[in-house]
């Protein structure tokens, strides 16, 4: 016989190069996500300070944009006790304000004191107050023009000058009739410079006129007019930096523009972003470990990683699928091929036993008595031999299609396994069978069918026991509603891996005793049938010490 595995092709090298296939390119994949995860944090550490900017300098845009221009809003102008006040405000909201100047400032057309003058109009200080965090709650009073003593320094007076001479030139060409657009608004009252903002009053069209008019027209001594400014000077060291981005920036600081750092390759990634109005001097640092940055790139490969690994695990599913397959088609060919080789078998032994009878009667001039009855025999034998074997196929093709049908009858239990019991004694001499009834008599069932069963487990009792040891015990007894029967030898028993398979079509387990004569189709036959009788079976073997079958059925008289 030819082995099995050269004639079915299995081909495990599919699935071989299949796994191999499917885990270099799942290493690809993680090596390539891996290294765009890292791209990409990378490209946000670069652009995601943008985010930090904005939220470091919004309270300065809210300073900027909303608390500054309330000077204006005064109703007339301030004195030193509400620009106290108002200062106050801005000290406790905003940081990076460290000290104010206020000038309060007089408008007239006749001559000012350390004023400036433009024709006929005339802007000078007042007074000067200071503010500070560090230097007292009360202000300061750096100038008041009433005081002889009191020196308008160059120092404390720059800043107005120009704020001064910028208004003047202003008023010099204003267009009365017309509102005050924006861009006047911020270049005429405002001054940006590093550091520091100031701001003038801005006043309303009416009072714009009036001094149009003190500059132009030759009037006796007008009335004096006042007019605010405030000069803050802002610390952008003090800024709050708000580091809307924990997961990418480690450490951010604010530096000097020209600020560098002094480390090659110091182990970290940095960046920076400028700052601007009057911060313009700084930017923004951003500086992170790259084993910081590494954290980050792992956490956000993780999910990535994940995912990659379910899908390699439904791909590892599927070839493991595909290679069960395979094995199972493997089997169920060895199961064919095997029924074949049997059945073949079974079939040529009479049919060449009938041949060669058949042979010597046609050769044989004149048959005596003794030989004629010798023939016979062995036609007669050997075509019982055929027609049982073909019926087992037959039953057995019918069971599996539903297509026989129960005949039941009251069986008389005793002389049913009476009559079993003297046949096999008849065929198998040597057998010592026993059969011992409890509590029961009468079973209503398929005699044939139930015939049938206990013929293939007698069957087996004696094929696989050994020929000193033949000995097989039936047990019937009703328990409860059903009736069980079971079948106990002391063969060679079944070998535990084999057990759930016996009941399969074909299977056999390879042993001595099976070689001839078994086609694997005794027990699966059984097994049908009791399923088609609503019974069940069950088995339990000890290799070398014997098998025991135990078949329950309902009970039915
Ligand atoms: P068949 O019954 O079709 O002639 P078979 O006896 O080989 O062939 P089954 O009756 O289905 O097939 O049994 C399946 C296998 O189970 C057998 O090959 C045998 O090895 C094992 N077997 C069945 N009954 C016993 C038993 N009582 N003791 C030990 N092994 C058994
Ligand atoms: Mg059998």
């Amino acid at each position: 016989m030819q082995e099995y595995q050269y004639i079915y092709r299995k081909n495990f090298t599919l699935v071989v190069i299949f796994l191999i296939l499917i885990t270099s390119a799942m290493a690809g994949a993680f090596f390539l996500a891996y290294n765009l995860t890292s791209k990409y944090v990378e490209n946000e550490f670069a652009s995601q300070k943008i985010d930090v900017l904005e939220e470091t300098v919004k309270p300065y845009n809210d300073f900027f944009q909303n608390k500054i221009p309330e000077i204006s809003f005064y109703q007339g102008y301030l004195d030193s006790a509400q620009t106290s006040k108002y200062i106050d405000t801005i000290f406790r909201k905003f940081r990076f304000v460290e000290r104010v100047i206020f000038y309060d400032a007089e408008i007239s057309n006749h001559k000012i004191p350390d004023g400036i003058r433009v024709n006929n109009f005339s802007m000078g200080p007042k007074s000067v107050y200071q503010f500070g965090r560090d230097i007292s709650r009360d202000s300061i009073l750096l100038y008041k023009n009433d005081r002889p003593d009191s020196l308008f320094i160059l120092k404390t007076g720059d800043e107005f000058n120009k704020m001064a001479i910028k208004f003047s030139g202003f008023i010099e060409l204003a267009d009365t009739a017309q509102a005050l657009n924006d861009d006047d608004r911020f270049s005429v009252f405002y001054s940006i410079r590093s550091n520091r903002i100031t701001f003038m009053n801005i006043p309303r069209r009416e009072e714009i006129k009036v001094y149009k008019d003190l500059m132009y027209k030759k009037r006796p001594s007008s009335p004096v007019y006042e007019m605010d400014m405030l000069t803050f000077y802002l610390n952008p060291l003090k800024l709050e930096i708000i580091n809307s981005h924990p997961e990418l920036y480690q450490y951010i600081s604010i530096k000097p523009l020209v600020y560098e750092s002094l480390e090659n390759d110091s182990g970290f990634m940095e960046n920076d972003l400028p700052l601007s109005g009057p911060f313009s001097d700084y930017k923004l640092y951003f500086s992170s470990g790259k084993d910081f940055l590494r954290k980050e790139v792992n956490s956000r490969f993780r999910p990535i990683a994940a995912g990659l690994f379910i899908i390699y695990f439904v791909l590892v599913l599927i070839a493991y699928l595909i290679f069960r397959n395979l094995n199972i088609n493997s089997k169920l060919f060895k199961l064919q091929y095997d029924f074949i080789n049997n059945l073949t078998h079974e079939f040529k032994t009479p049919v060449s036993v009938i041949k060669i009878a058949g042979n010597n009667i046609r050769s044989a001039s004149k048959l005596s008595d003794r030989e004629r009855i010798h023939y016979g025999k062995i036609l007669d034998e050997e075509a019982d031999k055929l027609n049982d074997l073909m019926n087992r196929l037959l039953s057995f093709a019918q069971i599996e299609n539903k297509a026989i049908k129960l005949k039941p009858e009251s069986i008389n239990l005793e002389v049913f396994c009476q009559n079993m019991i003297d046949s096999y004694q008849l065929k198998y001499p040597g057998f010592d069978i026993e059969c011992d009834i409890k509590d029961v008599e009468y079973f209503n069932s398929d005699p044939v069918l139930l015939g049938s069963i206990f013929q293939n487990l007698i069957d087996n009792a004696f094929k696989y026991s050994s020929p000193d040891n033949k000995v097989l015990r039936i047990i019937i007894q009703k328990v409860k509603n059903r009736i069980v029967f079971k079948f106990s030898d002391q063969g060679i028993g079944i070998p535990e891996k084999d057990i759930r398979n016996i009941f399969k079509k074909f299977y056999r387990v390879q042993n001595q005793y099976n070689q001839q004569g078994s086609v694997g189709l005794g027990l699966a036959f059984c097994a049908e049938l009791i399923k088609f009788m609503n019974g069940t079976i069950t088995i339990k073997s000890v290799v070398g010490k014997g098998t025991e079958f135990r078949i329950e059925l309902p009970y039915e008289i």
